[in-house]
C-alpha cells in the first residue's frame, strides 16, 4: 500500500481541515488506483481467451482440415468461451455481492445437508479431474453433522464459499492426494469449518494476499483447472457478510488448511463438540 501524504499548514485560524482534505485526496488517488488495476487485470483476463479464440476462428475459416481436426479446434474454442463466460460470472457474484446488504439471521440450514451438498460437489469435481487416481476424501460421519444443528445464512450463498475451499483444495492437490474436511465446536460456541489438504502448499509471502482479486500464485496452474482468481475474494465477502473469518495455514511441500470460524450466534441446536 502506498504512504499516506499528509500536509500540516498552520493556518491563522487553523483548525485542522488542511490536514483532512489530503488525507481525502490520497485516499480518492488510491481509489482511483485501485480502479485502474482492476480494470487492467478484468481487461487482461477477457482479452487473452478472446485472443486465442479470435486464432481458431481464423484457423477455421482459412485452413483446410479434417473432421476430426475441425472437432479439436472446436473443444478447445469452446474451453476459452467458458473461461470468459466464468470470469464474468465472478465479477457479477462480486458486484451482487458489494452492492447487496448483508444478510439477516432468518435463514436457518441444518449443518448437515449444508456439507452434504459440498460434498458431493467436491467428489464430482475431483472425479472430473482425476478419473483414474481420484482423491481420498474425508468428510464428518453424516449422523456427527446432524447433531451440529442449524446455521444461519444465505444457505446457497454459504454452500458455495464453502464448497470454493474444497475444490480449490481438489484443484491444487495432485490425483491420489488427501482432502480433510472437517466440522468443529469450539468450547465457547463457535463453529470452525476447515479443509485440508495435502497440495503443493503456499509460501508465507502469498497467503496475505491470496484473498485479492485476480491474485494467483501459480497462473498456469489455477488455469488449467478453470480457474478466475476471483474464487478467494469471494468467498472472504460472503464470510464477512456471515460474521465468520478466514485463517489460512499452509506448509510449502506439504499442504495447506483453510479454516473458518463462525460465530457463535449463528448456530442453534447443536450438540456440544467431542
Ligand atoms: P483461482 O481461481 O486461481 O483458484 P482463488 O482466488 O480461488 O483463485 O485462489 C487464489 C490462489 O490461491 C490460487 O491461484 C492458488 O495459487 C492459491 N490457492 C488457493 N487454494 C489453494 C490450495 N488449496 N493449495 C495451494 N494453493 C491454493
Amino acid at each position: 500500500s502506498r504512504p499516506v501524504r499528509i500536509s500540516v499548514h498552520l493556518h491563522p485560524y487553523g483548525d485542522g481541515c488542511t490536514l483532512l482534505l489530503s488525507r481525502d485526496v490520497t485516499a480518492l488517488e488510491q481509489a482511483e488506483a485501485m480502479r485502474r488495476d482492476f480494470v487492467a487485470n478484468v481487461s487482461h483476463e477477457i482479452r487473452t481467451p478472446l485472443t486465442v479464440l479470435i486464432g481458431f476462428v481464423e484457423t477455421l475459416q482459412t485452413l483446410p482440415l479434417s473432421a476430426e481436426e475441425r472437432s479439436r479446434y472446436l473443444g478447445l474454442m469452446a474451453q476459452q468461451a467458458l473461461r470468459m463466460q466464468n470470469v464474468v460470472q465472478d465479477l457479477l457474484t462480486l458486484s451482487r455481492l458489494e452492492g447487496s446488504p448483508p444478510p439477516g439471521m432468518a435463514e436457518w440450514t441444518p449443518v448437515q445437508s449444508l456439507l452434504q451438498r459440498c460434498e458431493d460437489e467436491g467428489r464430482a469435481l475431483s472425479a472430473l479431474l482425476t478419473q483414474h487416481q481420484p482423491h481420498l476424501l474425508r468428510f464428518p460421519a453424516p449422523e456427527v453433522l446432524r447433531a451440529q444443528g442449524d446455521i444461519a445464512g444465505v444457505p446457497a450463498e454459504l454452500q458455495s464459499a464453502l464448497s470454493n475451499l474444497i475444490n480449490n483444495a481438489v484443484r491444487y492437490t495432485p490425483a491420489g492426494g488427501c482432502i480433510s474436511v472437517q466440522w468443529k465446536r469450539e468450547p465457547d460456541g463457535r463453529a470452525v469449518f476447515s479443509v485440508h489438504d495435502t497440495g503443493p502448499g503456499i509460501a508465507p509471502e502469498h497467503i496475505p494476499r491470496l484473498t485479492e482479486r485476480f491474485y494467483r500464485v501459480d497462473r498456469s496452474r489455477s488455469r488449467e483447472t478453470g480457474g478466475t482468481g476471483l474464487g478467494l475474494a469471494i468467498v472472504k465477502h460472503v464470510l464477512q457478510r456471515h460474521g465468520a473469518t478466514l485463517d489460512i495455514n499452509s506448509t510449502l511441500g506439504k499442504g495447506s488448511a483453510f479454516s473458518v470460524t463462525f460465530p457463535a450466534n449463528r448456530l442453534r441446536g447443536f450438540a456440544p463438540s467431542t
